[in-house]
């Protein structure tokens, strides 16, 4: 079914994905796709990066979630969990305040996955489940889709 209770469907997008230096490694990574240079230039995107703005530097330790306490660790063991938190709910208002149904995130950050993420042991091995933000997002409504699920995310909006 498609949204079209709105003129414009805006959607919240990872910083990332709009080549801005937020990585933690700081190194520059754009999607580089079609519908995403075609939404850009309708101005529906709302770009975010939830760790940069709650704000943590980059670059930055890589963080994962511990999968049994749902804490986000560094990999110099330091707790994060509070400023992911913090991301997550900067994150949540600017789709309130948008009106923002529709999210493209990157797949497997501990903030913005949304159908997997790291296992916790910085070993790169990646399990089943969602980013701090993502999972707020969801809890409100908000469908989350990742660059593996953009066209899906195009079935949603107005053309
Ligand atoms: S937190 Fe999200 S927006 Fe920021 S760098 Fe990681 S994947 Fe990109």
């Amino acid at each position: 079914m498609k949204i079209s209770e709105q003129p414009i469907n805006k959607i919240l997008i990872s910083s990332c994905f709009l080549g801005e230096r937020v990585r933690y490694n700081g190194v520059v990574k754009p999607l580089v796709n079609k519908l995403l240079q075609q939404w850009q230039k309708q101005g529906r995107l709302i770009s975010i990066c939830p760790e940069v703005i709650s704000g943590l530097p980059v670059p930055r330790p890589p963080a994962e979630i511990d999968p049994n306490t749902k804490q986000v660790i560094t990999i110099e063991s330091i707790d994060v969990t509070e400023q992911f938190d913090k991301g997550a709910k900067i994150a949540l208002h600017l789709c309130q305040q948008h009106n923002i149904q529709l999210a493209l995130l990157k797949e497997s950050s501990p903030s913005c996955g949304s159908n997997t993420i790291y296992d916790g042991t910085f070993s790169q091995k990646k399990i089943i489940g969602e980013g701090v933000t993502t999972k707020l997002l969801r809890v409100h409504g908000i469908k989350v889709f990742s660059e593996a699920s953009i066209e899906e995310l195009a079935a949603q909006i107005d053309k």
